[in-house]
């Protein structure tokens, strides 16, 4: 499962790296993936995340 945020939706809310500070990061006002963090894995507080970022912007690939 890989992990990452889309530039173009992403509005700055910080709420991932917020709720997931080892993979997110909140960097010149936009949320991104840490760099090294983009496979994570099946990690449920990612998947979660995903689903509560306001803006749909967390992409998940390769999950289940
Ligand atoms: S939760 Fe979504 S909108 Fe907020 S910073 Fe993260 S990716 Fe951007």
């Amino acid at each position: 499962m890989k992990v990452f945020v889309d530039r173009e939706l992403c509005y700055g809310s910080a709420e991932c790296a917020h709720r997931v500070p080892a993979v997110f990061e909140f960097v010149d006002e936009y949320g991104v993936v840490r760099p090294g963090r983009e496979e994570t894995g099946e990690d449920p507080e990612v998947l979660e995340a995903a689903e509560r970022c306001p803006s749909q912007a967390i992409r998940i690939t390769g999950a289940p």
